[in-house]
């Protein structure tokens, strides 16, 4: 028996306009206080219009064109009829028949998902439980209510639950690079819901199983385990009853992130339950070929281009390349350091500086990339120095922490704090003279096991307060102890 998983997701992305898809409220909803930006639009109160907002649009189109889809030259917003506390109208504003754009694709490693489709949607509130005086009760927040939300759908082309988190991770870094959204997973503004049935395979039959949507997976590690679960759970299933999938149904799960394990919400659901019909008081939205280019030229240089070009331009590996393109602030300060063109050896010592000393602290410290404290001048002192071995390429990684958080010259601060390396032949034999007289005993030992000099390079490293050239240090002690 051959199992092979077909998954495919939906994401949800929330976009970071300054207002909400249909109307003029704010679309912040963090931290504010409950239901103070609403208005009786996003309330869903009768005789209310709704005005499509342009920015919104034009960002759901800007994504599809990042991800190769292909504009629809008319599309129109629909409205899915559906009841829930947290959607006051009782149906939410969506794209079915023309979403905004269709048939992309994106690469993940050497394989390719394609991408059905990506739509405009407004968001839905959210219900808040909470305990008063022993009793239970539900409380809802409108502010959500109506924020810009653009939802991408995959064909079913993955096949792994790992290639599932890479595919969202490669979205999350397009959607970042094109500063549309912060698609936060951990803070819902990206969700995601996967779609899971298997082909099994057995003597010459092919069977599916009941497609599975599953939903509220609140995290990448999440949809990593729901799948997993769910392909489990799927194959025991299908050896124990061998049901298969109906044409058009599917059924929808839920993700229990403490049981760790899906459960079913609700059975045989297909598109007709939500009676879909175009919305009366929006008109069709036609952008013309030339709005469409305009958009297109909003695009920045997008990761897989980027590493391309790091690794054709600078001879970066495929690691470097892909570290500093991960974000797109960080490869823009990376490149703001290079300056004008910079030769591959400047480069990968730059990289290096980047990834080994800026990207460490920046994780340490927990604190954003602040671009205005990059300097070009700086690196191309520090890469002269080191080049003359006047700072080892430890110090240059402090060196370049220092520089970052104070604005001074990196070269300047290692000689105030006594760190250019000292590769005065006699100041370190001098140095080595009394190391070597201080430490018979590893004198001794250095003479049995010729390996053990790293003690003693390592007391003349002290000594010299960590300046010393370490390969003239080993190089002048092994000379005085012939
Ligand atoms: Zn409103």
């Amino acid at each position: 028996m051959k199992i092979t998983p077909i998954i495919g997701l939906e994401v949800h992305v929330e976009l970071k306009t300054k207002s909400k898809m249909f109307c003029s409220c704010s679309a912040e909803h963090f931290h504010v206080d409950p239901n103070t930006h609403t208005c009786p639009t996003c309330l869903g109160l009768p005789g209310a219009l709704p005005v499509p907002n342009k920015t919104a649009c034009e960002w759901c189109i800007k994504l599809g064109l990042a991800l190769g889809c292909t504009p629809n030259e008319s599309s129109f917003f629909e409205r899915k009829n559906y009841f829930y506390p947290d959607l006051a109208k009782g149906y939410q504003l969506t794209q079915y028949e023309k979403p905004f754009v269709i048939n992309g694709k994106i690469k993940i490693g050497d394989q390719e998902v394609r991408i059905n489709r990506a739509h405009m949607e407004e968001d839905t509130g959210k219900s808040v439980h909470i305990k008063d005086n022993g009793q239970e009760l539900t409380l809802i927040d409108y502010n959500r209510c109506g924020v810009p939300l653009v939802e991408i759908v995959s064909e079913p082309d993955i096949t792994s639950a790992q290639m599932a988190k890479d595919y969202l991770l490669k979205m999350q870094q397009i959607i970042r690079y094109l500063g549309i959204s912060d698609a936060d997973i951990e803070k819902g503004s990206m969700r995601c819901e996967p779609t899971v049935n298997l082909k099994i395979e057995d003597n010459d039959q092919v069977f599916y199983t009941p497609l599975v949507e599953i939903k509220n997976v609140a995290s990448l590690t999440g949809v990593q385990t729901a799948i997993d679960f769910e392909i489990h759970r799927q194959t025991e299933a299908f050896k124990q009853t061998g049901e298969v999938k109906s044409k058009t149904n599917k059924n929808t799960f839920g993700w229990d992130a403490d049981k760790n394990q899906t459960f079913l919400q609700r059975e045989k659901e297909g598109s007709s339950d939500y009676r879909y019909f175009p919305e009366p008081d929006i008109p069709h939205i036609e952008f013309t070929k030339e709005e469409i280019e305009e958009i297109r030229k909003t695009i920045p240089e997008l990761p897989d281009g980027k590493i391309t070009r790091y690794k054709k331009d600078f001879s970066l590996n495929d690691y470097d390349a892909n570290l500093l393109t991960s974000d797109i602030d960080f490869s823009k300060a990376y490149e703001l350091a290079l300056g004008q063109n910079p030769d591959s050896t400047f480069a990968k010592f730059t990289a290096n500086l980047f990834i080994g000393a800026i990207k460490t602290h920046l994780n340490e410290s927990q604190e954003n990339l602040n671009i205005d404290k990059i300097n070009s001048i700086f690196f191309k002192n520090l890469f002269d120095a080191v080049s003359k071995s006047e700072i080892s390429s430890t110090v240059a990684k402090q060196v370049t922490i220092e520089s970052y958080q104070t604005g001074k010259d990196p070269v300047e601060i290692a000689k105030s704090k006594g760190l250019i390396q000292v590769s005065d032949s006699a100041e370190i034999e001098k140095l080595a003279i009394g190391v070597i007289s201080q430490n018979s005993k590893a004198v001794e030992d250095y003479k049995k096991n010729p390996a053990s000099i790293g003690f003693l390079i390592g007391k003349l490293m002290q000594a010299s307060k960590g300046s010393a050239n370490p390969q003239l240090a080993k190089e002048i002690l092994e000379k005085l102890l012939k």
